[in-house]
């Protein structure tokens, strides 16, 4: 069984304070962190994943 669970509801941590965002957020809702390199680290280890 293949389960992909949405992108759309994913959080995303940001690297800075550990708060969670939802994944349409530009920059953390606590320290306004730019997120657009965490996502972009979480989508390199979701592609290394699905590489395997
Ligand atoms: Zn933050």
């Amino acid at each position: 069984m293949c389960f992909r669970p949405p992108s759309a509801g994913k959080a995303i941590k940001c690297p800075s304070c550990g708060a969670l965002n939802p994944s349409i957020a530009k920059n953390c809702v606590k320290c306004k962190t730019d997120l657009s390199q965490a996502k972009e680290e979480m989508n390199k280890e979701e592609n290394n994943k699905e590489d395997k």
